[in-house]
Order: C-alpha cells, then structure tokens, then sequence
C-alpha cells in the first residue's frame, strides 16, 4: 500500500522547503521530495537558492568586497597592508562551510517540525499521486490530499554560447572558479551577470558585461539606473549595451573563448576573454515532472498556469516559487509556499504581489519595491518625488560610503507612497522600511513623521520623505517638476 500524505511537496528550495514546514506547524502531515544530494550521497536541502543561488554568491559577494576594502578602500582610513593576496581556495571552503551550515539548519527544521524528508525525484500522476524515484532507482508511489509543485528553475542556454567545461559556464560554473580569471566576459547585464561580474571584478578580473538590450536595468527605477551605470563605470565594470552575442569560438586549445557580437550599429565585434559566464536568464523546470494524464496546464512562457493563489487547473494540486509566473525570487516562492499551507489548512491567505523587493547586491547595492517613476508616469496618474542623497548623510560619511541615493515617490492627491528606491551600502536593508510603510499603506507625511536615529543610513529615507514636499533639511531644495 502506498503511503498517505495530507501534503506531499515536490522541491525543497526556498518555495518548497518553507510550504513544508508551515504546512507541519499547521497539523499537517506533510512530506518534501528533492534529489539534490552532496558527494557523499546525503540530501542537500534549499534548493537553487541555497545550493548555487542567493547564498554562496553571497559568501562569495561578501568574501570580494573585503578583499576589495582592504585592497582600495582601508587606506583611507588609515589602515596600511602590505603583500594583500586573495586566496581563492580559502574563499571557496568558506563558501561551502556557508552552504553546508544552512544544509542543516533545514534538515534540523524538517525534524524539529515532522516534515519527512524524502530523497529522490517527484512526477505527478492522475489522481494527486506522487511517483518517487530513489537516487538508487526504486520507484514507490505516495498518495496525497494534496500536492504543491516546487520544482524551480534552470540556467537559460543560447545557441551561441554553448557551455563548455570551465571556459564558458553558467552562473553554477561561475561561482566555483579555482582562480580569478585574467579576462571575464558575462553575457547579461541582468542580477546575476552583474553580481558574478562584481565578484570576480573586485578580484582582480577585467570584466566585460554584453548586453543585448539598450537600456541599463531597465526594470528598475531609471534615475537609480543611471546612478549605478555611473558608479559601476567608476569600478571599471565595461558595460556594453545593445551587444547582442551571436556566436562563441574556443581557442588555444580551448582555453580561451572569442565572443561574437554585434554592437548597437549592428556591427559585429570580436573580443576575447579566458572566462565566459553566460548570465542571460532562467526557466522554469517541468522536466518529466508529469505523467501524460495528469491534468497539469503551463503557460505560453512555460510555467505552471496557476491562479492569484497558486492553484493549477487541477483541484488540490498547486505551484509555487520560480516554476511559476512572477519574479524569480526566492523570498516571492517561500511567501507563496507559506499562502499554499495556509489554503491547505482551511485559512484565509494571500501574498501582496504589488510589494515584492527587488535587490542587485553589487556594492553600493540596488533595491526596490513598488512602482518606479516611469510605471506611476505611464498610469497618468500626478504624483510627485523626494530624493536625498548619501552624500549629505553623517552616518554614510563617516564610513566612507557616500554613493547612492534614496528615492521615494508618492501621490500627489493623498500623499499615498507609491515607491521606494534605494541605491547606497545598504540598500537591501533599507528598502525593507519602504515595503513596510507601503504594506501599511503609508503617506510619506508618516515617514516623515517617524523618528529615525541619528547617525543612521535611514535618515536619508526620512529625508527623502521631507523632500517629497520640499522640506529635507540636509540639502537645498529644488522643485522637480
Ligand atoms: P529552487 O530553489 O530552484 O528549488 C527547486 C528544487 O526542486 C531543487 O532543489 C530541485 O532539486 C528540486 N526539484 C526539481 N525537480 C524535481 C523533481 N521532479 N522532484 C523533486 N525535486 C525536484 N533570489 C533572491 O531572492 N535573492 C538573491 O539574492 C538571489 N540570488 C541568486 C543568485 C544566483 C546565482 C541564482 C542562480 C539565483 C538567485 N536567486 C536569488 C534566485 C533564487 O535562487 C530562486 O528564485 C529560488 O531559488 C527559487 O526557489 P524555488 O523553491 O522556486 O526553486
Ligand atoms: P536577467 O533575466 O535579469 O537575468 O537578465 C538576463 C539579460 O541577458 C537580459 O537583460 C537580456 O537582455 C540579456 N541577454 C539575453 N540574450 C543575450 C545575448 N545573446 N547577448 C547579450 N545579452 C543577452
């Protein structure tokens, strides 16, 4: 007899893994299949996100930007190092010791909360049956109320650039370099182009970013956009915009890799490098995931076809995290795995989609939430803007990290905050004040009457909020438009 679950989740990244336990808490019997395991055959929980995304390219973020400090910056301060090495090993170890640490933390949390962690790949059947194949190839079949799909996504490949060893890779491969390559080539200027060119750039490398769009970051914020294309030139990131890539030769005896493409003219340019990360986006993964019958619909784009709730067309089966519509954003899946328990359990939930952080984390960092100056433009709709600067900020001053800016936009009618936008050391902290005010459906009068500490990065959301209204205290102000 087949085993009987009330949820059987497929996946354990951050969309899957947090369904489980919640649905545990919740009384729920619940179990969470994944296959990712590490040399040693033992279950490696967290998904893309902990295993190859959000965390090691942070380990690796982090490990970089001091290296760059004390390289560049610890003299202004007055610190003097002689004979500064980077040892890529040593920052690799700590990377894993990262990974391993968090590994854990989730196999501790699936027992601490009853989840059954269960080794081996899902296909969905007719009838809420989850085949499981065994990392040892048995296949056993579990029986379930419910089943919520959290398989994730894949690095996009382009014929172009096919992945060859370690020469040209995917953002997987470019975590996991034994050395800073002389001469680093990325292929799109999107999050993780620029976060694996920021890596490997404050080491030492000279990077080159292609990008076949015309317009920098063009999701986010155009005013913070052009700020950071400025900043990113003062790093000697070579950003080059409106080059397409259209073809890829190996070379000395594949140690190098020529990249074709062609630039804003329509020219077609040649340039080498010793490392090509291709960085151009990612898919969701359905790959044998359902039997023939098993009722499952994907979108024109290949996701999961799910509603605002993260149904599919079949009662009691839902999808969550990046195999689904929306941003592909770890903290978006866990919040919708933690809607998915909730439904399952008979409660009312739902995630605010409007409110979903954006965040680059190059140094300074980028992050957003709510809708930028061109979106609010784009309805019509009058609205006006405050921004302040890190410049005039004690607190960024005195640690020698003025860049940046914030910038908040609100209605003009009810003063209603419409956007936070944040370039500056500690952006992806900061913005987290800005999703709060607007969750809470904030005017920027609120902000401006809240009391920030002083010396604090925050004081430039507060002074940001003044300006709205062109009142900041710290700057001269000027009338936008
Ligand atoms: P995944 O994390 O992809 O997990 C899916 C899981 O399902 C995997 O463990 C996989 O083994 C398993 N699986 C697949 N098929 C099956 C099957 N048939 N049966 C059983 N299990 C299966 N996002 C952020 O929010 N912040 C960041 O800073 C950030 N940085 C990133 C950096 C990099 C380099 C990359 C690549 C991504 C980054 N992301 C970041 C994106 C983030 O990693 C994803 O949005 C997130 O991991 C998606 O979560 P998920 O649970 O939907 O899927
Ligand atoms: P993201 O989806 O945010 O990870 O960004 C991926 C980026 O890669 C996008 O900005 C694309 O425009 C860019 N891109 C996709 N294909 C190519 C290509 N052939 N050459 C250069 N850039 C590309």
């Amino acid at each position: 007899m087949s085993e009987k679950y009330d949820v059987v989740v497929i996946g354990a990244g951050p969309a899957g893994y947090v369904c489980a336990i919640r649905a545990a808490q919740l009384g729920l019997k619940a179990a969470c299949i994944d296959p990712w395991v590490d040399p040693k055959g033992k279950a490696k929980l967290g998904g893309t996100c902990l295993n190859v995304g959000c965390i090691p390219s942070k380990a690796l973020l982090d490990s970089s930007h001091k290296f760059h400090m004390a390289m560049d910056e610890f003299k202004v301060h007055g610190i003097e190092l002689e004979n500064l090495a980077i040892n890529v090993a040593e920052m690799q170890s700590r990377k894993e010791k990262v990974v391993k640490q968090m590994n854990t933390g989730i196999a501790g949390l699936f027992k601490a909360n009853g989840v059954t962690s269960i080794l081996g790949t899902g296909k969905v059947l007719a009838g809420k049956k989850v085949e499981v194949t065994a990392p040892d190839g048995t296949v056993s079949i579990l029986d379930a109320d419910h089943v919520v799909i959290a398989t994730g996504s894949r690095p996009i490949e382009i014929p172009p650039a096919p992945l060859h060893e370690d020469v040209i890779v995917d953002s997987t491969g470019a975590l996991d370099f034994k050395s800073v390559p002389k001469r680093l080539g990325v292929i799109g200027a999107g999050v993780i182009g620029l976060e694996l060119g920021s890596v490997w750039g404050r080491l030492g490398a000279e990077v080159v970013i292609l990008e076949a769009q015309d317009r920098f970051l063009a999701l986010a914020d155009q005013e913070i956009a052009k700020d950071a294309a400025k900043i990113f030139k003062k790093q000697k990131l070579d950003i080059r915009l409106g080059a397409r890539v259209v073809g890829t030769k190996l070379k000395s005896g594949n140690k190098e890799v020529e990249v074709q493409y062609l630039d804003q003219d329509g020219v077609e340019q040649t340039i080498t490098f010793d490392k090509l990360i291709v960085a151009v986006g990612r898919r969701p993964y359905t790959e044998n995931l359902f039997a023939p019958d098993a009722g499952i619909n994907l979108d024109e784009r290949g996701f999961i076809f799910v509603d605002d709730q993260c149904r599919t067309d079949i009662a009691g089966v839902y999808a969550v995290g990046d195999v689904v519509r929306g941003p592909m954003l770890a903290h978006k899946g866990s919040e919708e795995g933690i809607m998915v328990a909730e439904l399952i359990a008979g409660k009312h939930a739902h995630v605010n989609y409007d409110l979903i952080p954006n965040i680059i984390y190059t140094f300074p960092e980028i992050a957003w939430a709510g809708k930028t100056e061109e979106e609010v433009k784009a309805t019509g709709e009058e609205y006006k803007v405050g921004t302040f600067p890190f410049v005039a900020i004690g607190r960024a001053v005195a640690a020698n990290d003025s860049d940046g800016m914030v910038k908040i936009i609100a209605d003009q009618a009810t003063d209603r905050v419409l956007g936070v936008h944040v370039i500056g050391s500690v952006a992806a902290e900061l913005v987290q004040q800005g999703v709060i005010a607007m969750e809470f459906q904030a005017s920027a009068e609120d902000l401006a009457l809240t009391v920030f500490g002083h010396p604090t990065y925050g004081e430039a959301m507060h002074e940001a909020a003044l300006a709205v209204d062109g009142r900041a205290i710290h700057m001269p102000n000027r009338k936008r438009r």
